[in-house]
């Protein structure tokens, strides 16, 4: 049987924690609405966090220009604000209408079950983009062991990586960025590269063959090893087949991220496509109290503009009709955040 959830019911679950998510969520606090936020990257940022951190962004309003490692910065400070919940790595898996605990007999809310937990919400907001980001995985047995006991897809917090020695697979900018950044605090950093090309920026590869980072061109893993924890990585130079074993502590496999709907389009949401989830002008889908917002949304009559700015905007007009709905007698239109006390 399952579990049943033991923690309050809030009043808005954002399902994904990209800009628009991360920004209803600000928004949803300044409306005094209590949030969650979902979702399954162990950082927040979605699309700029997992695909592009060290790119410019020149079209977001009050920014000329802004890396997107910064927009994310800038988005959470501006979020946590109002202390929104934010659980990270559970990717939601089912979304089902139950009896509110403790309401009226024709009182419901929404349950949504991910691998981890169960929440109950009063209002959904779907802010999941272009689906769940799952990072690309080597077809290789003796990796999985050794996932979270030193090998990572995703290099964060660049501290622990302090006085180790870390392998680092990959060929494009988040491979050769967080080459770059480890080299600083790491004792020593290999990065290998399955061609003799980099899907990097000029000036980060001229940076990499400037750094002390070890770079082995045509070189793939053969297989990790260690007792329990990694401990070294046997690699190989596919043109000959010789192979080398590095003594390593952390391996970072920067080799790029897979999106999927996956679940979401089980709940019962009209879709368009693959891809979308329809919405109506007050960026309701087809559940009452569940709402869509940012790159997931497919607006009758409008072609898909998939942008942060247009997220913002469809995130604010859901969180406005998720609280006039919520709050009896509510109204959408917020008035001024400036004439707040
Ligand atoms: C290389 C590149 C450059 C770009 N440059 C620009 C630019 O310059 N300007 C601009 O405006 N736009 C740009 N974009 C587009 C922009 O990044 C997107 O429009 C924006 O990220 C959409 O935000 P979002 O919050 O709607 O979705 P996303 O950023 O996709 O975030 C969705 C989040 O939901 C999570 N999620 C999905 N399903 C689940 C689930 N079931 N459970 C838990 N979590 C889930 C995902 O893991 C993800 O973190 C660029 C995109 C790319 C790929």
């Amino acid at each position: 049987m399952t579990p049943e959830p033991s923690t309050p019911v809030v009043d808005v679950t954002f399902i994904g924690a990209g800009p628009s998510g991360l920004f209803g969520a600000f928004y949803a606090g300044l409306r005094e609405l209590s949030v969650r936020i979902i979702d399954v990257l162990p950082l927040a940022g979605g699309q700029l966090t997992a695909l592009y951190p060290d790119k410019t962004i020149y079209d977001v309003p009050g920014h000329p220009a802004i890396l997107a490692k910064d927009l994310v910065a800038n988005l959470l400070q501006q979020t946590k604000k109002y202390n929104p919940t934010l659980l990270l790595g559970e990717r939601a898996a089912t979304l089902t209408r139950v009896p509110l605990p403790g309401g009226a007999a024709d009182e419901s809310c929404w349950r949504i079950e991910t691998d981890k937990g169960i929440y109950l919400t009063r209002a959904v907001i779907l802010t999941a983009g272009i689906g769940a980001f799952e990072p690309m995985r080597l077809a290789n047995d003796s990796i999985p062991p050794f996932e979270g006991k030193g090998v990572a897809y995703i290099a964060s917090d660049f501290e622990s990586f302090k006085g180790k020695r870390v392998l680092v697979v990959g060929g494009g900018d988040s491979a050769v960025d967080w080459a770059l950044a480890l080299e600083k605090v790491a004792r020593h950093v290999t990065l290998i590269h399955r061609r003799e090309g980099f899907r990097a920026h000029d000036s980060s590869v001229n940076a990499l063959q400037a750094s002390k980072v070890d770079v082995r061109l045509f070189h793939e893993i053969r297989r990790l090893e260690g007792q329990g924890r990694l401990e070294r990585a046997v690699i190989f130079d596919n043109r000959t087949q010789a192979e080398t074993t590095l003594e390593i502590e952390e391996a970072v496999l920067a080799l790029g991220f897979k999106a999927d709907l996956g679940p979401i389009r089980e709940w019962g949401i009209e879709t368009a496509g693959r891809r979308y989830v329809k919405v109506n002008n007050r960026m309701e889908t087809n559940l009452p109290g569940v709402y869509a917002a940012g790159d997931i949304t497919a607006q009758e009559g409008v072609d898909a503009l998939n942008l942060i700015v247009v997220g913002f905007g469809q995130v604010t007009v859901a969180v406005n009709y998720a609280y006039a709905r919520i709050k009896p007698g509510g109204k959408v239109f917020p008035g001024h955040s400036s004439e707040r006390k």
